[in-house]
């Protein structure tokens, strides 16, 4: 092998290796399956999501809220927290939102084998089944996550990992104007926005959405739930 061409080869091998590290931090990288952050459309549409419910105190404060908006929104519930309040869970889906699946108990699932993570993702599915949910039921991974074994297992059951772009991190905010002013600083057509309605005092959350409802429907912003936004368009890449 003659220098220029171990040099070259060199080359060929730290780009390819780069290039796979560089993939594996995007956030949007998925190697089986498929991840959705956004989708990608030009109408003023965004989707609300509600994670780590159903809660026996904030759940129904936030129903009310958006009910007076007449807004519908996505709310990803943990299983064990469906198996504990399912009249909740039959409220929010009586009321015309949308259900998803946030897993069962809410561990990480990093270290987790792939029967667990199916466990974990098939017992909240039926869950929801048997509390009336007959749509397609989307996923979402506790603590957003991504890697290794849970995209193969989600290829495997055909679900796709919603995830978001816009993270106002409604659980550690000072005040509901700082959630609010995120948002709206970071919203675009076909955002996805993560907010909480379980796992803590979520006062703030609520007092978040009354305001901004309103303030995005002045921009002319409508709300979709996850699978109205995906039947719009296909996810943004
Ligand atoms: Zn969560």
């Amino acid at each position: 092998m003659n220098t220029s061409f171990s040099i070259l080869f060199l080359a060929l091998i730290l780009s390819i290796s780069f290039g796979f590290k560089k993939l594996a931090e995007t956030s949007k990288f998925q190697i089986f399956g498929e991840m959705l952050t956004q989708i990608n459309t030009p109408e003023k549409v965004i989707a609300l999501t509600y994670d780590d419910g159903p809660n026996p105190i904030y759940t129904r404060r936030l129903l009310h809220v958006l009910a007076r908006h007449q807004v519908k929104a996505t709310f990803f519930v943990i299983g064990n927290q469906v198996e504990q309040y399912p009249e909740i869970v039959q409220d929010i889906r009586l009321q015309g939102h949308e259900l998803g699946n946030h897993s069962y108990s809410h561990r990480q699932l990093i270290l987790t084998s792939r029967a667990v993570i199916r466990s974990e993702i098939s017992k909240t599915d039926q869950l929801l089944r048997r509390n009336g949910v007959h749509q397609a039921i989307h996923f979402r991974a506790p603590f957003g996550y991504k890697r290794i074994r849970l995209p193969l297992v989600l290829s495997q059951l055909k679900k796709k990992n919603v995830l978001w772009n816009v993270d106002p991190k409604d659980y550690r905010a000072s005040s509901s104007k700082t959630v609010v002013d995120h948002v709206i600083d970071r919203v675009s057509p076909g955002s996805i926005v993560l907010l909480h309605d379980g796992r803590g005092d979520r006062t703030l959350t609520i007092e978040a959405t009354a305001q901004l409802i309103p303030k995005l429907q002045s921009q002319g912003y409508r709300f979709a739930t996850v699978s109205e936004l995906l039947s719009l368009t296909s996810p943004k890449s």
